[in-house]
């Protein structure tokens, strides 16, 4: 196959780049401009979560926090105080949290392998961050809806990936070479995602950006009641 519906936007992608060897076909999307690894070639959940468990995160790892604090910062400048959060897509060494957590906020942790706790996502939030897991993510469009869902008016998404920039050698590119990684975001993909689900869009670094949701309630259901 030579063509693919995007995961994200549903619009046919046509093939962007194949490796042979690796046994991976990428497609790009002509409307959200984001690249992606085919639908044959991912991983299956056990071999998906057998890799993610080689990953050495842990709270007490002052580098991995270091990397972390490029979203944490520019979220906390934008919080008040005592705001409610969750980390979705965790991982096996939760940090994230713990360094909200430290900064006086209440937070939660979601991950579909090591806290697979689904009470979590009927909550509401302030803010929400999603740290090296966006690129993970099989069904971009139902993650991004219920990302929104479960921020209140005004809320906030936190996005940290690697942002596939429009020179880049996407052959020899390192991220791409994680298994694991199925999605690639660019900067038109993050403007689609504005555009879709949210209302403002702050690009901070190439592996940062924030999303901001209305502070209007939605008044749809008003719109649809017959009088
Ligand atoms: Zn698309």
């Amino acid at each position: 196959m030579t063509t693919e519906a995007c995961p994200l936007s549903g619009d046919r992608s046509s093939l962007f780049f194949e490796s042979k060897m690796e046994n991976a076909k990428y497609f790009r999307c002509p409307r959200c401009e984001a690249v992606f690894l085919s639908r044959e070639n991912r991983l299956s959940a056990e071999d998906e979560k057998d890799r993610y468990s080689l990953h050495q995160n842990n709270p007490k790892d002052q580098a991995y926090r270091k990397f972390l604090s490029q979203l944490q910062i520019p979220l906390l400048e934008r919080i008040k105080d005592n705001s409610s959060g969750l980390d979705y897509g965790s991982g096996p060494g939760p940090t994230l949290a713990k360094m909200f957590q430290e900064e006086g906020h209440l937070m939660s942790n979601y991950d579909p392998f090591f806290a697979p706790n689904k009470a979590v996502l009927k909550k509401s939030y302030d803010f929400i961050g999603c740290s090296e897991t966006a690129e993970h993510f099989h069904n971009p469009d139902k993650e991004f809806s219920k990302l929104s869902e479960m921020l209140l008016p005004g809320g906030i998404l936190g996005l940290m990936t690697l942002l596939l920039k429009e020179n880049e050698n996407f052959e020899l590119w390192h991220y791409r070479k994680d298994p694991t990684h199925v999605f690639f975001y660019t900067v038109g993909t993050l403007e689609f995602i504005k555009e879709n689900y949210f209302t403002k869009l702050e690009i901070i670094s190439n592996r940062v950006a924030l999303f901001k949701k209305s502070s209007y309630r939605s008044f749809s259901l008003f719109l649809n009641t017959n009088p």
